[in-house]
């Protein structure tokens, strides 16, 4: 078999750039390999949400996000928004008096960046204009970010949050769609155009002088061989192993994210909600019974010790929908992939009990914890948690990868990006920071010390 171009991963990632190459390159043979279906390891265990709200240093994440969000309305324009795009924003809030200076920095930053401008609203009468989120839809709706310091404000526009928030950032350019839907109609045109999906693992690459050749491969058949000058690791968790096939040892390390949801069955969570997440470390409130208990074994005594910031819900599906998403990476430390994963039994009710501070209303359910669905994956990400996406030193080898928690937002620029590297087309300003030649850089490697808030939820 003789392919111009093989990918290797039919998630989100390897989907994307399949699509780039065949149908807006016209590349006629390209091969996507999964020994999977498609999308269904990483990529639809995502909250599926995106935004361009995103630290420096330098502003390439937040055009390469700003990137991939103008392909994906190209693409819902094109498809009658097959895929439920929205743009409800992501609603980020504290309650310490002392971290506004710092909402107002971040705010500042990201509108410097590229995100859009920033309208602070302080309760001044010449403060700009609020104009609310609609539930559906992302036309013709303000970008950028709105600064709510206005007690009041907060109170009208989300009174279901705790009447101790005093700041908000809404970040505009953000929200949510059906990864699952915008893949697979990526996958149909790109199959339209030529893309042929071969269900086998990819078990090696054969390189000879310095450039790629072949890949050889198995399905429940046997071994066979895809002759090649072009191989795209596009391998979501297995991306360092994979990366190993081609005698590079990417910079990349995974951690284990995990996401429940549950039916709000009591309607407390407005189904017209944002993304909404608490960027305040949490103490929970325990009774001196629960703490008596939860003191007694290793494993739960951090529960009684301050937990992380960035606990984050979102209502899910259409209107006739109950559920309700929520996560707290609130122990995510690097680990090998491994599947099937198995979740902690208590992840559900910390959830919950974290959320509840954020939205007290949601204490209703502490009493008899809802049946919750648990999911996830892994983050597999380069230190400074920007992606990988580029050539490699061996001659047809590229990489689509290190897509931690932003791939299937990142993923219509990120393989524009890949296809455009290898096609040699004009590359776009951000393309350096996302090479792996980046860490050759001696500047690079001095400035990643200095390397603040990754921007990870
Ligand atoms: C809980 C959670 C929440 C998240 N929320 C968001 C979010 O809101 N927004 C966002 O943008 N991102 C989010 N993410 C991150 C996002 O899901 C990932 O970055 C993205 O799905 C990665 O896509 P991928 O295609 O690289 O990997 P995957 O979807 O894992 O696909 C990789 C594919 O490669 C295949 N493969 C690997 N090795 C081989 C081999 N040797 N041979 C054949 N096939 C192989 C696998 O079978 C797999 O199908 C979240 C992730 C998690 C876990």
């Amino acid at each position: 078999m003789k392919a111009e171009v093989v990918v290797c991963g039919a998630g989100i990632a390897g989907i994307s750039a399949a699509y780039h190459l065949a149908v807006r390159h016209g590349i006629k043979k390209v091969v996507l390999v999964d020994e999977r279906p498609p999308l269904t390891l990483t990529s639809d265990k995502s909250t599926e949400c995106y935004r361009n709200m995103w630290p420096g240093p330098g502003n390439a994440m937040v055009s390469l996000m700003n990137r991939s969000i103008n392909i994906r309305e190209e693409i819902a324009r094109e498809s009658g928004n097959l895929f439920h795009l929205n743009r409800r924003g992501y609603l980020y809030a504290t309650a310490r008096p002392d971290r506004i200076p710092h909402f107002r920095r971040a705010a500042e930053e990201a509108a410097g960046l590229g995100a859009g401008p920033l309208r602070c609203h302080a309760g001044k009468s010449t403060d700009p204009g609020y104009v609310p989120a609609p539930a559906e839809g992302f036309e013709n709706l303000p970008v950028g970010i709105d600064l709510i310091l206005d007690q009041k404000m907060i109170w009208n526009l989300f009174p279901y949050l705790s009447g101790k928030t005093v700041a908000l950032i809404h970040a505009r350019r953000c929200g949510w769609f059906s990864v699952q839907q915008l893949g697979m109609y990526l996958l149909e045109k790109a199959r339209e155009h030529g893309v042929r999906f071969l269900s086998a693992r990819v078990e090696g690459v054969e390189v000879k002088g310095g450039r790629v050749r072949a890949v050889a491969a198995r399905n429940d058949s046997g071994g066979f061989v895809i002759s090649t000058p072009a191989f795209v690791n596009a391998a979501g968790p297995f991306f360092k192993e994979v990366g190993r096939m081609v005698g590079v040892d990417l910079p990349v390390f995974s951690e284990l994210h995990v996401k429940m949801s549950f039916k709000d069955h009591l309607g407390l969570l407005p189904r017209n909600a944002p993304l909404l997440i608490w960027t305040d470390p949490v103490s929970l409130p325990w009774s001196e019974e629960e703490r008596a208990l939860l003191s007694e074994s290793e494993e739960t005594r951090r529960f009684l010790e301050e937990m992380p910031s960035g606990v984050h819900t979102r209502p899910e599906g259409g209107p006739a929908s109950d559920v309700v998403i929520g996560l707290w990476a609130y122990h995510a430390v690097p680990v090998e992939p491994a599947f099937p994963i198995s979740f902690d039994n208590r992840y559900p009710e910390m959830v919950l009990r974290g959320l509840a501070i954020m939205i007290p209303g949601l204490q209703a359910y502490l009493d008899r914890l809802p049946k919750a669905v648990v999911d996830g994956g892994y983050y597999t990400k380069t230190r400074e948690n920007r992606p990988l996406i580029g050539r490699l030193p061996v001659k047809g080898a590229y990489v689509m990868g290190g897509l931690s928690g932003f791939g299937v937002m990142a993923a219509c620029g990120a393989g524009e990006l890949l296809a455009a590297h290898l096609t040699g087309s004009k590359l776009p300003n951000y393309a350096p920071a996302f090479a792996m030649e980046r860490y050759e850089d001696p500047e690079y490697q001095k400035a990643l010390e200095t390397f603040g808030d990754s921007g990870q939820l």
